[in-house]
């Protein structure tokens, strides 16, 4: 199958719908969390109480959580500033040198570590470059841009492509 680099292994509607026992049978030690689009809309500064709680769920795991964006700075520290999470701002992804640089402090195995995010291209790419696990979910909002529109029609094509191939570890719901 071409394109395996942007080839998530898992894919879910949304965070809530991820099945933690999954993650725990994985041997997961590390979560990187996308944040924009994957935790929240965009334009929502703040953690709402249900996102708190599934935070607070797996960090109760002893699950380290890093927020990682390509957003700026100040959106990434308001938005961190009532979670306790680590966080990396302008991750510049798929690039994978800013992620690592910080990540390879909490765990230096990629197989214990865990990429959720809503972009194949930016996403699921650098967690293939890092060969670490994938999860895809839905982005939570359409994209407005036509760059971004653009994008999103190809990872539908994609999406759409493997489902009908039945690609057996890929998982949808
Ligand atoms: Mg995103």
């Amino acid at each position: 199958m071409k394109n395996r680099w942007f080839f998530p292994d898992f894919y879910e509607n949304s965070i809530y719908d991820i099945n933690i026992e999954n993650i725990i049978n994985l041997s997961i030690t590390t979560i990187i969390l996308d944040i924009d689009d994957t935790l929240v809309e965009p334009h929502i500064k703040h953690a709402d109480e249900k996102l708190i709680q599934w935070i607070k769920k797996i960090q109760n795991l002893k699950i380290n959580i890093i927020a990682v964006s390509n957003n700026t700075k100040k959106r990434v520290n308001d938005f961190t500033s009532f979670l306790n999470i680590s966080s990396i701002h302008t991750a510049l992804k798929p690039s994978k040198i800013r992620i690592w640089r910080k990540i390879k402090k909490i765990e230096k195995e990629p197989k214990k570590i865990i990429i959720i995010g809503d972009q194949l291209f930016t996403d699921i790419f650098v967690g293939k470059r890092m060969k670490i696990k994938t999860i895809l979910v839905k982005s939570l909002t359409k994209p407005k841009t036509i760059r971004k529109k653009i994008i999103r029609k190809i990872e539908e094509f994609l999406l759409k492509n493997w489902k009908q191939n039945n690609i057996s570890n890929i998982t949808y719901t």
